[in-house]
């Protein structure tokens, strides 16, 4: 970007709206993920007209322009991979519309995730995916990444509950995608396009999103199996068992170890635990799903089986799990953390394939996820200021990637791609559906404006 480009940008958003500050670009070079990259400028536009500006003079002037919500990607498809330009969403964070009787609210894409179901709590309806950064991502970042959350397995990840957008295309034009109704068949679903496009094909400005009445009763179990396979079949029984649970997590044994050791969580020594929740409108509802839940574990020989009863009850088991990613996480300085997913009748054969993988190489490892929806977080741990560690620990992961692919899985359930799995893109993606995403990023960003880098699109 030269100074001319600047000064250009300045006079759209205003001066005190623009920054080169090497501190700001600093902040701006990285996001969750171990990836880093310097931005030349950042810029926080408050409308869509000056999103289309700044995209008519980036296509004119030939500099990147990365999107950015609260940088909590974790796989670097917020980082600024070939400099250029940020754009944070931060002023647009206005919630524009509730329309309960419509079932839909509508918002700019600046709006935290945890705003929106403060602002939707008094009429007891909500948002349904709940990723565990709610309190900081955007719902323009949750879009552009289809983030899901621990309550998939029933209620689905940010696509199923995109209506409408409108999006600033790479060359400046407007387009308003979707239809305001609760169903449409009229047109190609263009709306399914830009969800999960990390950014790379357009800039949303506007979001119509579907909201839900919310569950007022919940039951929490938690049981302990000896051996993988068991509570593996136990998800099975539950998933078959004619109910959906709101939330089914499965830890393995060395989770639960560094739990018992970090945490001073009173766990059993087993080779996996699972914790679940049912939810409902009403008490029986609830109710009645959980002892189906429970029966399955019974039948599964579970070793030990206990129920929350009450809320307090459940608030500590659930704070068990919400411990599991910082008590790993303080084993060593650097950890990568990977959301890969299988079909659900696979969980048990990609758990024990990963620690098949990682066993013995001196790396402490934990594996915990959502095993009503297939997706599992692996999580190693290492020292990333040692060169060779970093390249081992990179090559287990390759294994663990080209593991899921094997089982017929995915390399992400709800992170996205970026930049750190832009590399194994071919292990799930056949050589005609990448063709096909080149041509679409092709056609709409010829110049490659648009975060550029990122899904090995520009490869
Ligand atoms: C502690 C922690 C826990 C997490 N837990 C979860 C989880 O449970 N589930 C989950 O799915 N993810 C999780 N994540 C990952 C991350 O929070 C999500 O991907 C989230 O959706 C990113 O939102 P953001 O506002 O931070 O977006 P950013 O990180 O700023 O951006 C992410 C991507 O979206 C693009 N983008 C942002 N805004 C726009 C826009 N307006 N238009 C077009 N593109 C845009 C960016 O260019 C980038 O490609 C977690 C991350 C952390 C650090």
């Amino acid at each position: 970007m030269e100074q001319r480009d600047k000064e250009a940008i300045k006079r759209i958003v205003g001066e005190e709206h623009f920054t080169d500050e090497l501190i700001d670009l600093v902040s701006y070079s990285y996001d969750g993920s171990d990836h880093n990259h310097r931005p030349e400028a950042a810029a926080y536009p408050a409308d869509s007209e000056q999103i289309s500006r700044i995209m008519r003079l980036a296509n004119e002037r030939r500099f990147p322009v990365i999107p950015r919500g609260a940088g909590t990607s974790m796989t670097g498809s917020v980082v600024p991979a070939k400099g250029g330009l940020v754009l944070d969403m931060v002023r647009m964070n206005r919630i524009l519309n509730i329309r309960v009787p419509d079932r839909q609210v509508v918002v700019q894409p600046g709006v935290v995730y945890a705003a929106l179901q403060k602002a939707l709590a008094p009429s007891g309806f909500c948002f349904p995916p709940d990723p565990a950064s709610g309190k900081v991502c955007t719902l323009g970042g949750n879009v552009a990444t289809n983030a899901g959350g621990i309550r998939g397995a029933k209620y689905g990840v940010t696509r199923d509950y995109v209506l409408a957008l409108e999006v600033v295309l790479p060359d400046g034009r407007i387009v308003h995608t979707g239809s305001k109704c609760m169903k449409s068949s009229s047109g190609l679903d263009l709306t399914r396009i830009f969800v999960g496009s990390e950014g790379v094909l357009g800039i949303i400005t506007e979001i119509t999103l579907k909201i839900n009445p919310k569950p007022t009763a919940f039951r929490t179990a938690m049981a302990s199996f000896e051996t993988l396979r068991q509570a593996g079949q136990a998800v099975t029984d539950i998933m078959h068992s004619g109910i959906l649970p709101s939330v089914l997590e499965i830890m393995e044994e060395n989770t639960i170890r560094v739990l018992r050791e970090k945490s001073g969580a009173d766990l059993p020594e087993v080779a996996a635990l699972l914790l679940v929740e049912t939810d409902g409108y009403t008490e029986g509802e609830a109710e009645y799903a959980v002892e189906k839940v429970v029966a399955a574990f019974q039948d599964n020989d579970a070793k030990t089986v206990s129920r929350a009863g009450s809320q307090e009850e459940a608030e500590k088991l659930w704070a068990i799990r919400r411990a599991v990613g910082s008590a790993a996480g303080s084993l060593r300085p650097n950890n990568l953390s990977e959301d890969v997913t299988v079909p659900i009748s696979k969980v048990p054969q990609l758990l024990e394939g990963i620690q098949e993988i990682m066993t013995g190489q001196g790396y402490p490892f934990v594996i915990f996820g959502h095993a009503g929806d297939g997706n599992l977080h692996p999580k190693i741990m290492f020292d990333g200021s040692d060169p060779k560690q970093a390249r081992e620990v990179h090559l287990l992961i390759d294994k663990v990637f080209q593991l899921t692919c094997d089982l017929g899985g995915t390399l992400s359930g709800e992170h996205g791609i970026g930049l750190a799995k832009a590399p194994y893109m071919h292990l799930e993606h056949d050589a005609v559906a990448m063709e096909l995403m080149r041509l679409l990023k092709n056609t709409l960003d010829p110049h490659n404006l648009l975060n550029p880098g990122k899904m090995a699109l520009d490869q």
